[in-house]
């Protein structure tokens, strides 16, 4: 119907692209089916390392198989944690482009299994603190479920006391599509 609007993931993938190159550092904060891990491998190209988070060791096999079929060269660290750990397994020092989240659960999978308000903002902080002046951070957030709808109201509210002199952030969502439809935050440092 809106054929010439991006929806909130390709809009995601859009401002990623702005600020990730050959030989830079990325993390997927859900790797999921493993598309935004493939996206960031693309990108950061042989020279470049991506880190992908999720919770369940399916995703992260599917993610690994997915890699494997488009025969990727990035380095990949895939890491069977909650995200809210990211600052453990990523190095302090490294100077990361962009940070992805597309939070919820892994479509045709167990429904339970979904991304919480607490740990995506405790994430969303570190992520934040770890990227390099001018990356990103891109949060696809599903409000059509009762966790998603937390989610939201947090990332208001998180967003609401962030200090905008040093992120500048984007709230894009799709009007009258459906009360559910996903939204997307951008965060630029
Ligand atoms: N980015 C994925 C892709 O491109 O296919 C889709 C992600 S899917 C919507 C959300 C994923 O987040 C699920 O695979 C789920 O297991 C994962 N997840 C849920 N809670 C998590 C957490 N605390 N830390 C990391 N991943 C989590």
């Amino acid at each position: 119907m809106f054929s010439r609007l991006m929806s909130p993931l390709p809009l995601a993938h859009w401002y990623v692209k702005q600020v990730v190159g050959e030989g830079d550092t990325a993390i997927d904060c859900t790797a999921g089916k493993g598309r935004d891990t493939l996206f960031l491998a693309q990108l950061v190209g042989r020279t470049g390392t991506v880190y992908s988070f999720d919770i369940q060791e399916n995703a992260l096999k599917d993610t690994e198989r997915l890699l494997e079929e488009h025969a990727v060269e990035a380095r990949i660290h895939c890491i069977l944690s909650s995200h809210e750990y990211i600052d453990q397994f990523v190095p302090h020092d490294l100077d990361i482009a962009a940070v992805m989240f597309n939070l919820g659960y892994l479509p045709g999978s167990d429904h339970s299994i979904t991304t919480h308000a607490e740990s995506t903002i405790l994430a969303l902080d570190k992520a934040l603190k770890l990227i390099r002046p001018g990356g990103v951070v891109t949060v696809v957030v599903y409000t059509g479920h009762p966790a998603g709808s937390k989610e939201n109201c947090a990332l208001v509210e998180f967003t609401a006391d962030l200090n905008k002199e040093e992120y500048g952030i984007l709230v894009a969502d799709f009007l009258k599509v459906t009360d559910q439809s996903p939204r997307l935050f951008v965060f630029e440092k």
